[in-house]
């Protein structure tokens, strides 16, 4: 459930939370990617030393390996990973259309053949929802069509009438699975316990096209979710077009619902997207740069690998707490990534996301004291400086 709490006044940032029942999430806020049950490198515990407050898991993975049983045994996802605080879980639709082989769309919904080892599966709005209800997800998502950039109009707005079927589908399940003990699923026996503190949010589709945008959210509105999310974006088009589609799409959104812009992003996108009233946002961006060696700080990016770096007996970065820039100099991260040793990837990541729950803090505490544009600035300022190419491959 989500609560707002203030407006800037100069822009359209928000300071609000979310209710769930693994906890509360403090808007904005940001989540580290563990696609399959993991954050790569990092336990839980790690997570939340750096003040991590809810983690995005991926339908689609889990689903392929290690299945349903294997989770629903171990008593849900959040027992699974032993990781205890609230998990968004992506529907599955983004990876489907962007890694899955053999695809065949239906309007029922999507058979595909794993990335992995071949093996078919077919998927419906219904039988996502069904899966995620196995995890135990605290935010789920609706299963969706997920187009390329670009893409022909015609071919945008047929997509788009199947993912609004889609989402209409996946509420009556929604309410189906939160009303009921029972499942759609036939290869699983009843038994769930009634827990109805989940929620499910819709997904805005409709490309870089404002029209289809406009009629996604009337659509998604009149059916009704705990809250919208925004996705398509950051999938190649260029970066003025994707913020020129979050400004024709995110001030129709209800105000009393949490707003999620998906995959994205850099902390420039994240202070420009806040800025248009955008709550959570989700990428990998911080932990697949981390295990590259590349480290976001308050004064910008930094490559470890870089020679300079060879006989600097500095902090990574001198502002920040974590265990790695507490602990351990720019030098011997630079050894531990020029001789291939895991600790220099776990070191960055855990940085990194620090980084991204520090930058969140400091977004939520600027809007609280009415300085969130000057902060936006100081970011805009240290970052655009260093373009970091949008990372488009899927998660
Ligand atoms: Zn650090």
């Amino acid at each position: 459930m989500y609560t707002l709490l203030k407006k800037d006044k100069n822009t359209e940032a928000r300071l609000g939370k979310i209710i769930t029942s693994h906890g509360e999430v403090d808007t904005p806020n940001f989540m580290p990617v563990g696609t399959s049950a993991s954050v790569k490198t990092l336990t839980p515990q790690d997570l939340k030393s750096v003040g991590t407050q809810i983690i995005l898991s991926n339908a689609y993975h889990l689903l392929l390996r290690p299945g349903a049983q294997i989770i629903e045994n171990a008593g849900g996802l959040h027992k699974f990973m032993n990781w205890d605080g609230p998990i968004l879980t992506d529907s599955g639709g983004f990876q489907v259309f962007s890694l899955a082989q053999l695809r065949k769309i239906k309007d029922d919904g999507v058979e595909f053949q794993s990335h992995i080892d071949g093996s078919k599966y077919f998927i419906t709005p219904e039988s996502i929802i069904d899966f995620q209800k196995v995890l135990g997800s605290d935010i789920m998502m609706v299963l969706d069509e997920c187009i390329p950039y670009p893409c022909e109009h015609d071919y945008a707005k047929i997509a788009l009438k199947r993912t609004t079927d889609w989402a209409r589908r996946s509420k009556e399940a929604f309410i189906f699975a939160k009303e009921s003990t029972t499942r759609y699923l036939p290869c699983r026996q009843a038994g769930a316990s009634r827990d109805t503190r989940y929620e499910l949010f819709g997904i805005v589709q409709g490309g870089t096209y404002p029209d289809l945008r406009k009629q996604a959210v009337k659509e998604l509105i009149d059916i009704g979710f705990d809250g919208y999310a925004i996705g398509g974006l950051s999938v190649g088009e260029p970066t003025e077009l994707m913020y020129e589609t979050l400004d024709v799409t995110v001030n129709l959104l209800p105000d009393d619902k949490t707003r999620y812009l998906m995959g994205v992003g850099t902390p420039q996108d994240i202070v420009e997207a806040v800025s248009r009233g955008i709550d959570i946002f989700d990428c990998v961006v911080p932990t697949r740069n981390g295990r590259n060696g590349t480290a976001f700080t308050t004064e910008g990016l930094v490559k470890i690998r870089n020679a300079k770096h060879k006989n600097d007996y500095s902090a990574l970065d001198k502002n920040c707490d974590c265990e790695c820039c507490k602990n351990y100099t720019r030098s011997y991260l630079n050894h531990l990534f020029n001789v291939n040793e895991i600790l220099g990837l776990r070191l960055l990541s855990l940085h990194n996301v620090s980084f991204y729950a520090t930058l969140m803090k400091n977004i939520r505490c600027s809007i609280e004291d009415g300085s969130f544009i000057d902060f936006k600035k100081s970011i805009l300022d240290i970052y655009e400086k260093q373009p970091l190419k949008r990372d488009l491959s899927s998660i």
